[in-house]
């Protein structure tokens, strides 16, 4: 009932064990990386609520020095006051370079927490124990941290791997089915992006994924690894990692429409973006017609939502998202930059996408 994700990037290998009951391990585990090591917990206030006693508790009967810092729950607090709050927090617990700090969370406690090791005495390492289904497949692995900037989301950052992923999906029992839902559309994209396999196996097992059956760790494992494999090839995004960005363009587009409230998760936000980008790749006469059904009726009975109008409440205007689009990180010199597909499984990068063909294309689609 376990299994290891080897992910060799640049220099500075690591693991992600995937399975039940690991964060009861914690001290075992720790111990096998660094004797010696404290271990500074980063969590948020939900996730101690339900495990941060584990993660302790497993320290101490391993005799590691520990302590905790709790942040607010929320995409708020990856921002600058959040990361001054963990870092200054980081140092008055004297956090020294041979120590640990171990992320416990989704990602936004992962990005944060990683980040803040990033910079505390110009870089402590860090061990990710992520604890949604989204920071499983996606935020834990590949080194991305960093904070929101009051000017957009994750502009400010740095790349910070792991020395260790703890992915204990019992730790999802506690999580909301919709957050659950949310990570799901991170798999569901690992499959339309490169592997048209992992996407009929996700079509006849998604509810055992969803509702906490084996299949679960299945498809966290196949995430890894996919994720994995393009970390490796591409660990700082000048090629095939744009890849992961399925679907975010428009999601971003309509995370920001929505002000990034609990109106749309992101995982629903790419859920919409990666039905668009299918739609859109099948309107430039790329991808056949029936893979778009396909996509957008799995998507469907996942419960996930597939159009602009799923989103409730009002959004900007099609010249309103499209100024959000062109804001988006992925934009360069003006060329909209665009994921797009010749068929499920078989994503790449389209650069120099005609900004009046989008318009032309979202306008149609609300
Ligand atoms: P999150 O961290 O906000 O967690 C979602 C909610 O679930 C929070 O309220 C949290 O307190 C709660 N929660 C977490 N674990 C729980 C558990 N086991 N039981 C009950 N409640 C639990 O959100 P998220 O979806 O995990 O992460 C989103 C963030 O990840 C965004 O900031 C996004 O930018 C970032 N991200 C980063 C990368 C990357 O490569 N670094 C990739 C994708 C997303
Ligand atoms: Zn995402």
């Amino acid at each position: 009932t376990r299994s290891t994700v080897h992910v060799d990037v640049a220099g500075r290998p690591y693991d992600i064990y995937i399975g039940p009951g690991l964060l009861a391990e914690a001290g075992t585990h720790v111990t096998a990386l660094r004797k010696g090591a404290r271990v500074a917990i980063v969590t948020d206030r939900n996730v101690a609520a339900r495990h941060l006693k584990t993660v302790e508790e497993s320290l101490s009967a391993a005799g590691i020095a520990h302590t905790a810092i709790v942040v607010e729950p929320g995409e708020k607090t990856k921002g600058w006051a959040g990361l001054e709050q963990v870092v200054e927090g980081l140092i008055a617990a004297r956090v020294e370079r041979a120590d640990l700090v171990l992320a416990l969370g989704g990602g936004v406690v992962g990005d944060l927490a990683g980040f803040a090791a990033s910079v505390l005495r110009r870089g402590v390492d860090v061990v990710q124990a992520p604890t949604t289904l989204l920071s499983q497949v996606d935020s834990s692995v590949g080194g991305k941290t960093g904070i929101n900037s009051p000017q957009g989301k994750n502009l400010v950052g740095a790349f910070h791997q792991p020395v260790l992923v703890l992915a204990d999906t019992s730790a999802l029992d506690t999580l909301p089915v919709r957050e659950v839902r949310a990570g799901y559309a991170e798999v569901v994209k690992y499959g339309l992006l490169g592997d048209r396999a992992l996407f009929e196996t996700l079509e006849r097992d998604f509810a055992g994924v969803i509702g906490g059956g084996p299949e679960r760790m299945a498809a966290v494992a196949a995430s890894c690894m996919a994720k994995a494999a393009i970390v490796a090839r591409d660990e700082k995004e000048t090629g095939d990692r744009a890849l992961l960005n399925l679907g975010h363009t428009f999601g971003h587009a309509l995370e920001a429409g929505a002000g990034y409230s609990d109106r749309l998760l992101h995982g629903e936000g790419v859920a919409i973006g990666m039905a668009l980008a299918f739609a859109f790749s099948a309107r430039l006469g790329l991808c056949p017609g029936q893979d778009v059904t396909r996509v957008v009726r799995h998507l469907e009975a996942v419960g996930l939502p597939t159009r602009i109008s799923d989103v409730p409440g009002a959004l900007p205007d099609t010249d309103g998202l499209m100024a959000l689009i062109a804001q988006d990180k992925k934009v360069s010199r003006g060329a909209l930059t665009f994921i797009l597909v010749r068929g499920i499984g078989e994503a790449f990068v389209a650069k120099d996408v005609d900004p009046d063909a989008v318009r032309a294309f979202l306008s149609e689609m609300r």
